[in-house]
């Protein structure tokens, strides 16, 4: 896996498990979604019902699931983690929905990517408590209606526009997550060391929470490198030039790019004068697919205002090339 990409695997998530918050209150930054969140949880513990379905967008590693299971233990209810691709048939669907107990929260992630019958049997079950399962094929197919326990869909997209308009808005409440400010994730970087017995210094943490690209996901795997190499190399101790050190070995730099995105800013620079430059000759120039430059390195290098995306090709920012240390050239439009 890539150091600073923004999705989990594997070993990972057993890791990622053990420095989830459990509470609203442990949960770092997002005020607005915090706030909103916990209105709609007390208010609906208050009437001793079931909270209102609750749409998360944001992109990966920025804390869905970790609110979902927040959502879940702050209504005392047990939670089913499930997600689009996993339903093919709208039949697994049934076969979920019609197991819930009384005010569970059903979690499914990458909501979007669910199959249309099986979105569309959602929308019944989100509205009515009920869903329609169909027995038999061709003109003898009988739907049989069965009803559900009330309960709590939590959803969680990269994008609320990526839904169609009749599921987005069966949705009471849609939190948008934001990444995160440095000084957040310097909270949860020193929140993570303390549950991994590890000592970071305020310099150590900021230096992690700079080369973290906004998401606490990355802030986490970072720290585990960056304790790796203290470990190993030092005292154990992650101070402010033990993090910049270890961080240099693993070639992430101090804004978070890591080889690829530099390797593709500086062909963009030193091979095509910042451009523009289409995007299949940029691919061939640094030995990689148009696809892994245009979605592995691209998001990130326009999101930091390094990089953009014109008609005519791909162009540099003079921020880039103050990040790369290099001068434009003469006549270089800015
Ligand atoms: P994906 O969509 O890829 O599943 P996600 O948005 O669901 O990502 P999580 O799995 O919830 O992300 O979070 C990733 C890691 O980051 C977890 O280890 C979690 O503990 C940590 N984390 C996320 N948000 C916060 C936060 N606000 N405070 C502290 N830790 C956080």
């Amino acid at each position: 896996g890539r150091l600073v990409g923004a999705t989990a695997e594997g070993e990972e998530l057993a890791a990622e498990a053990a420095l989830r918050p459990k509470d609203l209150a442990e949960f770092v930054g997002q005020p607005k979604v915090r706030e909103q969140l916990d209105l709609v949880l007390r208010a609906a513990r208050a009437r001793g019902g079931t909270a209102d379905h609750v749409l998360l967008s944001g992109a990966p590693g920025l804390g869905k699931t970790t609110l979902s299971m927040i959502i879940a233990a702050e209504m005392g209810a047990p939670i089913r983690i499930t997600s689009g691709p996993a339903i093919q048939h709208a039949g697994d669907l049934a076969a979920i929905l019609s197991s819930l107990a009384e005010g569970e929260v059903l979690f499914l992630d990458e909501i979007h990517r669910m199959s249309r019958p099986a979105e569309e049997m959602l929308y019944m079950a989100m509205e009515d408590f009920r869903v329609d399962v169909i027995v038999g094929k061709g003109p003898g197919a009988t739907a049989i209606p069965l009803e559900l326990p009330p309960f709590t869909l939590v959803g969680a997209t990269t994008r609320a526009g990526l839904l169609p308009p009749p599921l987005r808005d069966r949705f009471g409440f849609t939190g948008h997550m934001e990444f995160y400010a440095p000084t957040e994730l310097e909270r949860v970087i020193h929140r993570s060391a303390r549950l991994l017995d590890v000592t970071v210094s305020d310099g150590g943490a900021a230096e992690i929470a700079g080369r973290s690209r906004g998401t606490p996901r990355i802030a986490n795997r970072l720290l585990r490198r960056v304790r790796d190499y203290a470990q190993v190399r030092g005292d154990g101790v992650v101070t402010e030039e033990a993090a910049a050190r270890a961080l240099t070995v693993f070639e992430v730099d101090d804004r978070g790019l890591d080889r690829l995105d530099r390797s593709v800013l500086e062909a963009l620079l030193k091979l095509f004068g910042g451009g523009p430059v289409g995007l299949s000759t940029l691919a061939v120039a640094v030995g990689e697919e148009r696809e892994t430059v245009e979605e592995v390195a691209e998001p990130f290098l326009v999101r930091e205002g390094l990089l953009a995306r014109t008609p005519r090709g791909r162009v540099a920012t003079p921020a880039a090339w103050a990040h790369l240390g290099l001068t434009p050239p003469p006549g270089t439009p800015v």
